[in-house]
């Protein structure tokens, strides 16, 4: 016979997990690990969420992109989700998660927050008035599929104005721009190094406000054939 050391149930009286009975267990262990901060992305033109894309909001498709969020380590663990408060300036929720832990089943219920960022999507950053901060210029080969490609990684960068505004068709390629010069840096970067582009980076001063000098970053990628 089991006795727990915490108190004093027996084994004939509450399953045990290990040295403990199940309660004093899940006292002493987090079984569930909601992320500290947890921020969705949404877009106040359209109303959609960015999860892995953009899409409708639902809370289908809220609790899909939490269950991704939150680890477990229960077996087979099934997490359920409600909503007590969505609106634009955060979401609670609270969850039942279910599983098992050395052949026990346990339940655990708890609760969260989700901070919601806002900011225009890229179909409404494109709509809304072609602000931006970079071009980046695709020349070379495959300039269709490779401005593509660019345009869908700098809008899966953080940055609130990483969009493409506008997309340009010119003889020698196409011109993306795009609303964060940082985000248009990093992917240029990226895609110099992945595709063996070279990678021309210049800036022109575009004002002078209160001292300090706003600059246009264009990178011009040339892919090799
Ligand atoms: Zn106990
Ligand atoms: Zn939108």
């Amino acid at each position: 016979m089991k006795v727990c050391p915490r108190c004093g149930r027996t084994d004939e009286e509450v399953p045990f997990i290990g040295f403990f009975c199940r309660d004093c267990y899940l006292k002493e262990h987090q079984l569930v690990h909601v992320p500290k901060s947890l921020k969705i992305r949404y877009c106040p033109r359209c109303e959609r969420i960015y999860t892995d894309r953009w899409h409708e909001f639902s809370l289908e498709a809220l609790s899909e992109w939490l269950r991704k969020k939150i680890k477990t380590d229960m077996e087979g663990a099934q997490i359920s989700f409600s909503f007590p408060e969505v609106s634009e300036d955060g979401i609670s929720f609270l969850y039942v998660a279910r599983g098992v832990v050395e052949g026990v089943p346990v339940e655990l219920k708890g609760e969260g927050q989700i901070k919601v960022e806002k900011q225009l999507c890229p179909r409404c950053a494109r709509e809304s008035g072609g602000y931006y901060e970079a071009i980046i210029q695709v020349r070379g080969a495959d300039v269709q599929r490779m401005a593509d490609l660019i345009a869908h990684s700098v809008e899966k960068e953080p940055d609130k104005f990483a969009f493409v505004s506008k997309v340009v068709y010119r003889r020698e390629g196409i011109d993306l721009y795009v609303g964060s010069r940082k985000a248009a840096d990093r992917v240029a970067k990226r895609f110099e190094k992945r595709y063996g582009a070279k990678l021309v980076r210049s800036h022109t001063l575009v004002t002078e406000k209160n001292g300090k000098r706003l600059y246009r970053l264009t990178v011009a990628l040339h892919f090799p054939e």
